[in-house]
């Protein structure tokens, strides 16, 4: 209980960093945009003081973004054979204080499940952030379903799904009965530093760190929501096989953001 602790704080400072750094942003563009608008209204001397001003702003938002990467980048994937239900037993009670008292998660999973060739870290993190998200949907309390589901993609006429490649997928869902989304929210819901919560709550990485980490592992995320009902999100991993090594290289976190 102490190390899902000492995680959950780990997880809650990186929260706070990457909403510190999108704030930081925020004001450097401001100063670039109200230097720029005062040279638009009044030409003369100021103007040179002001250039200065905004390359000054364009280097210390060069910088941040630097820093950024860097951060990014010291979370390689270090993928393992992890069996997803197994996982989850270990997490529980970090998902179960995460889901919060006025929120019900339950949880299943298909027995033999099939084993996931992926970062189990990183897994647990991206299921903690889904789980955080539904909570959040749900203000007035609520159910989250976590399911666990063997699926196989087939090739037969009618079957064929045009963005997962035809095969064997351990399949995760999410479905909680909160506000849901709109569709505006819908379409950026992926793209990172995109958040409809407050500030200091939302940092609008939850989605696209899952995206980018399910499309390095190989699979596929999706968003299914109605207003007003609520949102699940399903996310489909490769069934590890034997005869995939485990060997590939570490793909870059770098890359996700
Ligand atoms: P954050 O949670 O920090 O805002 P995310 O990338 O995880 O960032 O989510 C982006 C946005 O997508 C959220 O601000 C919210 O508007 C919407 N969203 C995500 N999950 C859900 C959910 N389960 N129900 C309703 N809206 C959601």
């Amino acid at each position: 209980a102490r190390m899902a602790l000492h995680r959950a704080q780990k997880l809650e400072a990186v929260g706070k960093l990457t909403g510190g750094v999108a704030h930081d942003f925020n004001n450097i563009l401001h100063i670039i945009s109200a230097n720029v608008q005062l040279m638009l209204r009044a030409d003369g001397p100021p103007t040179r003081k002001r250039l200065h001003n905004v390359l000054d702003a364009v280097e210390r938002g060069s910088k941040l973004a630097g820093q950024l990467l860097a951060f990014a980048r010291r979370q390689p994937l270090h993928p393992s054979v992890v069996n997803v239900a197994e996982l989850l037993d270990r997490s529980d009670s970090l998902l179960q204080r995460a889901a919060s008292d006025a929120v019900k998660l339950e949880r299943s999973s298909a027995p033999d499940l099939w084993p996931t060739l992926v970062d189990p870290n990183q897994l647990e993190h991206v299921l903690l952030n889904l789980i955080i998200n539904a909570r959040d949907a749900m203000e007035g309390g609520g159910h989250i379903a976590l399911r666990l589901e063997n699926v196989t993609i087939s090739t037969a006429a009618g079957q064929l799904d045009a963005e997962l490649a035809p095969g064997d997928y351990v399949m995760i869902t999410v479905a909680d009965t909160g506000h849901g989304m709109p569709p505006e929210v819908m379409e950026h819901a992926f793209e990172p530093f995109f958040t409809t919560k407050p500030e200091g709550k939302g940092t609008g990485l939850g989605l696209s760190m899952a995206h980018g980490f399910v499309r390095q592992s190989g699979g596929q995320i999706r968003l299914a929501s109605k207003p007003g009902a609520g949102t699940t999100v399903t996310i489909y991993l490769p069934r590890h096989t034997a005869h995939a090594l485990p060997t590939q290289a570490a793909p870059d976190m770098g890359a996700l953001l």
